[in-house]
């Protein structure tokens, strides 16, 4: 399960008592949308056919009409919510067209992946000088830099600078004995969503996935690793263990589960079907290390140990990674990304003979 978090429990009572049904497509659309599990297959499938996307849209329209108004009828400390409608393709391009000519992206389109705008240098740049991302939020501030900022020089401060030098990205809520540090505490303090409860550490979990996890520690072995589920949540991959090869029924389970975005990390798989996965996990948790051994690394691509990030690794001619070589025989794969965090790469099975650097 998701543990709630932020407003989710809130957002919540929007949802109790509540069916909700789309309208009907007609035959042919609805057809078309058979066995499409998730909204990814039917982005999919509109691709290919012209006139499903809208139609899908207009049989969408009552259930998120009912769904906002519910939500629009909620308050929380007599403020009410705002609930917006998701952004329109138009605005998109509007966005899109001031990204590519600030950050030389002339490549990125509606249709660009994250892996295209992660590769985009000058745009990762600006994220950096600007931006704050966390799980549930993302803000965005001008950097005051007139000189070298493209951004901030077509589009200046319209505040007094004094004022915006004073301005700093929002906080995430960090805990204390009771209940919440103060927003004053907190504000101008390196912003950091570690204490959400979907990060818990591996200390605190139910002493019944503990005890799950015991009575499997020996499916729980290279040899026993048969494939992996992705997180819906942060996409790393969790190993499935079963103590023979899979068989057709238990890989349709599998692609079922998958499908349905219905894996998050710490959820089980069915009791009965013969697989298992580690329950004491969560979303922070890396990667177990038995992926990049036996079985699966026959057919399992190398992901980022921390994050499960399978495109931008660093390769072994990174100087970082060159230098432990020298020392280690084995290194698990380490992104660009979380290398920038600071996080140094796990290793392996230390050299006895340390290479000599003639
Ligand atoms: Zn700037
Ligand atoms: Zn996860
Ligand atoms: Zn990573």
């Amino acid at each position: 399960m998701n543990p709630a978090e932020r407003c989710m429990s809130i957002l919540n009572y929007a949802l109790q008592h509540v069916a909700l049904s789309r309208t009907e497509m007609t035959e042919s659309y609805e057809r078309l949308l058979k066995n499409k599990s998730s909204l990814n297959a039917v982005r999919n499938c509109a691709s290919k056919s012209p006139g499903l996307r809208q139609a899908f849209a207009d049989s969408m329209d009552p259930v998120l009409q009912l769904m906002n108004e519910r939500f629009a009828r909620m308050k929380l400390k007599e403020e009410p919510f705002t609930v917006y409608r998701g952004v329109s393709d138009e605005e998109i391009d509007n966005a899109l067209s001031v990204v590519r000519d600030v950050c030389h992206a002339e490549e990125l389109s509606r249709e660009s992946s994250s892996k295209d705008v992660k590769g985009c240098k000058d745009l990762q740049g600006f994220l950096k000088t600007h931006s704050m991302s966390t799980h549930y939020s993302f803000q965005i501030m001008k950097c005051n830099d007139e000189e070298t900022c493209s951004y901030c020089t077509m589009s200046p401060l319209r505040m007094d600078a004094d004022m915006a030098a004073d301005l700093y990205f929002l906080p995430c809520p960090v805990p204390n004995d009771q209940h919440y540090q103060n927003f004053e505490e907190l504000y101008d303090t390196k912003v950091t969503d570690e204490h959400r409860p979907s990060l818990k550490t591996s200390t605190e979990f139910d002493d019944d996935d503990v005890e799950s996890d015991r009575r499997n520690r020996d499916v729980f072995k290279s040899g026993k690793a048969r494939d992996v589920l992705y997180c819906g949540e942060c996409s790393k991959p969790r190993i499935v263990y079963s103590n023979s090869k899979l068989d057709r029924a238990q890989e349709e389970i599998l692609k079922q589960i998958q499908e349905n975005g219905g894996y998050t990390c710490g959820c089980g798989v069915p009791e009965d079907c013969g697989l298992v996965v580690r329950k004491c996990l969560t979303c922070a948790s890396e990667v177990e290390v038995i992926y990049y051994s036996g079985n699966l690394k026959h057919f399992l691509p190398p992901c980022c140990i921390y994050c499960g990030d399978r495109e931008h690794l660093l390769d072994d001619s990174d100087e970082y990674i060159e230098q432990l070589y020298e020392d280690y025989s084995v290194i698990r794969p380490l992104c660009a990304s979380c290398r920038d965090k600071g996080l140094d790469a796990k290793t392996w099975v230390k050299k006895f003979f340390k290479k000599r650097k003639t």
